[in-house]
């Protein structure tokens, strides 16, 4: 049964309620009795917004990689031997 949210237009008290789809949709505040509306976007799912940040992250990680191993790898100079110094 799907969740329905309401917000209330004359007192902003928000509630959620389960509904049929065949069932006529509130229209009254239980709380003043004034006029609600439907917060559709609240329905089911609820976007918290956290997975389109980590399927933003993973894209740019792996976007990342590649330039990274372009970069020329030149060996590190190789130390001079030490002379020994004799006197
Ligand atoms: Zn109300």
């Amino acid at each position: 049964m799907p969740t329905y949210q309401y917000a209330c237009t004359a007192c902003d008290h928000e509630f959620e309620a389960f509904q049929s789809f065949t069932e006529d949709s509130l229209t009254v505040c239980p709380e003043c009795k004034g006029e609600i509306k439907k917060v559709y976007s609240a329905v089911g799912v609820v976007f918290k917004g956290s997975g389109f940040y980590k399927t933003d992250s993973a894209k740019s990680s792996t976007a990342s990689v590649p330039a990274a191993t372009t970069a020329p790898s030149t060996p590190p100079p190789a130390a001079p031997p030490t002379a020994a110094k004799s006197d």
